[in-house]
């Protein structure tokens, strides 16, 4: 076991009002204090997000903030997707997070895996962008098996991403597995988990159950017999969650990635948590002590 210093990210959604673009800056103010590597902001399969993701990380970066894209490759042509990059360098973006993206359903298929944009932007922009893909600790729901998703995650870092962050989970067997797995194919690149605050018990059955991440049932009973104490259920997630990222740190995941939902209580939360859990063992999260 090694009490590493983990890299920290926050990942934010377009807003789609003036207000929300408000409350997205003081969340990312709140969230500043623990000293991100980066902010990313989601990309919407298709598009519909296309220009409210760009206007997003240019109006973080505005206010000093290290926001990057996630992006996507829909219907666009390749000439499009360099010209939006090209965009994105002007901003001075050198990280970005490159996804197959989830389609609205009925929408359209996709047309582009994420290996083929992970090729694209290193084909034409070189080391001009870190990159990150996606991973699976319990496997992406459309693989016909973990074997196949794994040769899929080291396609896309064979292609020139330097890391993976992963889908949520709180199984943390799922993850010792998956970076065990990995090495064992031949990946040494870092794989980031990725980390979902429990505030909710409705909207985190909802997610998970579309992104298929598991919910222990020990967790579920609790959280159904805490749905009507709102802070009751805050202070169990917290304290599942920050026990996690405890773990994570400790058994030396490269960096936790936090789904934050635009949201920054939570997430600070378990970070201050996690400060005090490290501090405890002689070691702290980097967010809370650099
Ligand atoms: C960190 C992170 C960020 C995300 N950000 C967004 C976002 O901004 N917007 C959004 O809409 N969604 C986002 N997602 C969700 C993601 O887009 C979905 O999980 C999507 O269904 C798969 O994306 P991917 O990049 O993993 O796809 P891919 O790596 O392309 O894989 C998709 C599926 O196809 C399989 N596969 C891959 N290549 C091939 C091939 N050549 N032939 C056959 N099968 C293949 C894989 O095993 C997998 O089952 C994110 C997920 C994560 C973990």
């Amino acid at each position: 076991m090694r009490a590493a210093r983990p890299e920290v990210s926050f990942e934010f959604f377009p807003p789609k009002s003036d207000d929300g673009f408000a409350g997205l800056l003081r969340t990312a103010d709140a969230l500043a204090k623990y000293k991100p590597d980066f902010f990313s902001v989601t990309y919407g399969a298709g598009g519909s997000t296309r220009q409210g993701t760009f206007r997003t990380v240019e109006t973080l970066r505005r206010h000093g903030h290290n926001a990057i894209p996630h992006l996507s490759w829909g219907e666009e042509s390749s000439r499009q997707i360099c010209d939006l990059l090209g965009r994105y360098q002007d901003l001075g973006v050198s990280r970005l997070v490159l996804i197959r993206g989830d389609v609205p359903s009925g929408a359209y298929a996709p047309t582009h895996y994420a290996s083929e944009l992970v090729q694209l932007v290193h084909a034409r922009f070189r080391d001009t962008f870190r990159t990150y893909v996606a991973a699976y600790a319990e496997m992406h729901p459309q693989a016909p098996g973990p074997s196949e998703d794994l040769r899929r995650l080291k396609q896309k870092l064979d292609a020139g991403a330097s890391a993976a962050i992963t889908q949520y989970f709180y199984v943390l067997e799922a993850y010792r597995r998956l970076v065990l797995e990995a090495r064992a194919t031949g990946i040494v690149k870092p794989i980031v988990a990725g980390i979902m605050p429990i505030t909710n018990y409705e909207r985190l059955v909802r997610f998970s159950d579309s992104c298929g991440a598991e919910i222990p049932r020990w967790i579920r009973c609790r959280l159904t017999e805490l749905a009507d104490h709102d802070q009751a259920l805050r202070d169990f997630g917290a304290q599942v969650v920050t026990d996690l990222c405890s773990r994570l740190v400790e058994e030396g995941a490269p960096g936790l990635h936090f789904y934050t939902l635009n949201r920054w209580r939570a997430t600070a939360r378990i970070l201050d948590g996690l400060a005090l859990e490290m501090d405890r063992h002689g070691s702290s999260a980097k967010g809370a002590a650099t």
